[in-house]
């Protein structure tokens, strides 16, 4: 029989939200265990970061990267005058760079594991019991079965892809998120379900290496939860220049794997029938709340009835002392929202106040250009009936962007009529996620439109447009 080992805190899951929670919570002083059962597909060893690190953000920004630069030889670089000649693409060099800087994160996470004395559990955890002094969790792991028993406890197991229902995810030809990361070759036809934000990510990277990509949105509008005009400025952009093929509004009835290609049927906007065949299929129409495996039954945790934990402000469960965080919870599936909540609990749990406002989080699609957004989009404020004032500047205006050759796109500002509070900010253009950080900061301070345009912003610079645009809520810009 094995001892059961105590902690103050146990957590399940290591991705952005329960690696940054166990750390934050050893900073404090408490005993902090994190559970966690990623392998590494081709070591069959644990991988700490969870979704984010070993098939989300980071592999992703890193393939998007190399494509970009792999369309610039091509296609960008010809107006700077320089010539390359006899381009060539390897995509095994590509993959082994985006698995190096994986591989360093994951084993990154083990250090600051260390570093921060956390105690790193490798197997699969779920809830045995509760009793007066807190819960036991039996870990599954290779080495057999362990209890640990903890006060407190903070679900942070994330989430999976959704898959279409009735058809297998074989990451062969059927893909979710981790076969679309892995390719070992350009498909010819690469057909991708929903054009949400990984459908528009991984059909920019392989697009930009070279396959035909076909997306189906079931939807009638194209990016609903962005601001109205920067979606459609991006649907030009992408169906443009990009030359990806989407398709709103468009019902997929059949998915057919045979050998070596997947027929795919759906009807389009005018009812007409399609049948497509694809060389590889990426699935990307949402993702779940990874709460199956967790024996929620055992102990009486309340699910919704869509799988998510049902939690309030302070991320606290139905039950004493039980928290949940990140993509297992209500709010953004994003890996920062998931690390601040990481972080609030463990100050919950140490005695301390804190908060997080889930009106302030950025959401950014790294495509190119880029997307990024804050606060309350023009339509919102509309429906709401919330009067505003508008100030909007285009990157083909900014000296910066013109010099970097990237000049589609706009900053919009939008600020309380009344009070000139900022309420969003929403661009699309270079480097958007970075500027985004600066329209964060006015939100959380409650700053006005002539905050901003009262900061002097560098010359020449891509925030110019941020400041521009804030000069347009009144109607004074410079440069427009
Ligand atoms: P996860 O990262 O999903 O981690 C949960 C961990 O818990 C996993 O390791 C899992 O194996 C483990 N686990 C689950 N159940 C158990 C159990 N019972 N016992 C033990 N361990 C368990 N977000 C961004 O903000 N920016 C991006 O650029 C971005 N890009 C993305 C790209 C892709 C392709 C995908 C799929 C997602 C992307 N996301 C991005 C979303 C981001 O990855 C998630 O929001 C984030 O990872 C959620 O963090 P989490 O800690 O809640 O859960
Ligand atoms: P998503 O919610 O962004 O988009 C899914 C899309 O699929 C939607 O447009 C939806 O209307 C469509 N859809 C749903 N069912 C469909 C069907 N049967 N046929 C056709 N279309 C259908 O989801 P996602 O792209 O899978 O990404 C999941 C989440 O991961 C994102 O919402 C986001 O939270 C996170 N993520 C974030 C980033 C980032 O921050 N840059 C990158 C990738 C993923």
């Amino acid at each position: 029989m094995t001892m059961t080992r105590q902690f103050d805190v146990a957590v399940i899951g290591a991705g952005p939200g329960g690696y940054v929670a166990a750390i934050r919570a050893s900073q404090l002083g408490l005993s902090a265990v994190c559970i966690d059962d990623w392998k590494h597909p081709a070591t069959g060893k644990a991988s700490l970061g969870g979704t984010c690190l070993n098939v989300g953000c980071i592999p992703s920004k890193a393939l998007l990267e190399s494509s970009e630069n792999y369309e610039r030889v091509l296609h960008k670089f010809g107006e700077h005058g320089i010539g390359v000649k006899d381009v060539t693409l390897d995509v095994g060099i590509m993959q082994a760079r985006k698995d190096k800087i994986v591989g360093d994160f994951t084993n990154g996470i083990g250090y600051l594991f260390k570093k921060n004395k956390v105690t790193s559990v490798h197997g699969h955890g779920r809830f045995a019991a509760s009793g007066p002094n807190g819960y036991s969790i039996e870990v599954a792991g290779d080495a057999g079965t362990e209890t640990i028993a903890a006060k407190y406890v903070v679900i942070a197991t994330g989430s999976v892809a959704r898959p279409f229902p009735g058809v297998e995810t074989d990451n062969k030809l059927v893909c979710d998120n981790i076969g679309a990361l892995a390719f070992d070759a350009v498909p010819k036809r690469l057909g991708i379900i929903g054009a949400g934000v990984i459908g528009l990510e991984m059909g920019s990277v392989w697009r930009r290496l070279g396959a035909e990509v076909t997306i189906l949105e079931a939807l009638p509008g194209f990016l609903a939860l962005a601001d109205e005009h920067v979606a459609q400025e991006a649907f030009r952009a992408f169906t443009g220049q990009l030359g990806l093929k989407i398709y709103t509004g468009a019902k997929v009835s059949a998915i057919t794997p045979a050998k070596a290609t997947v027929k795919v049927e759906y009807e389009d906007r005018n009812g007409t029938r399609h049948r497509v065949d694809f060389d590889r299929l990426v699935v990307a129409i949402g993702r779940i709340p990874n709460t199956a495996g967790l024996n929620a039954e055992a102990v009486g945790l309340k699910l919704d009835g869509r799988g998510y934990l049902d939690v309030d402000a302070q991320c606290r469960t139905n039950l004493p002392n039980v928290f949940a965080i990140g993509d297992v919870v209500r709010g953004p599936m994003l890996a920062h929202k998931s690390s601040e909540e990481g972080v609030a609990v463990a100050e919950t749990i140490a005695g301390q106040s804190p908060h997080v406002n889930l009106d302030t989080v950025p959401w950014v699609i790294y495509t190119s250009p880029e997307i990024a957004w804050v606060g309350k989009t023009e339509q919102e404020l509309k429906a709401a009936g919330i009067e505003y004032r508008a100030g909007q500047f285009p990157f083909a205006a900014s000296g910066r962007a013109r010099a970097l050759g990237e000049t589609g796109g706009f900053v919009k500002m939008l600020a309380d009529a009344r009070t000139d509070r900022i309420l969003g900010v929403h661009i699309i253009g270079p480097f958007a996620s970075e500027l985004i950080s600066e329209a964060v900061v006015a939100l959380e301070f409650g700053a006005s439109s002539e905050d901003i345009a009262r900061i002097v912003h560098a010359h020449p610079s891509l925030s110019e447009a941020m400041h521009e645009a804030a000069l347009g809520v009144d109607k004074r810009a410079l440069n427009i």
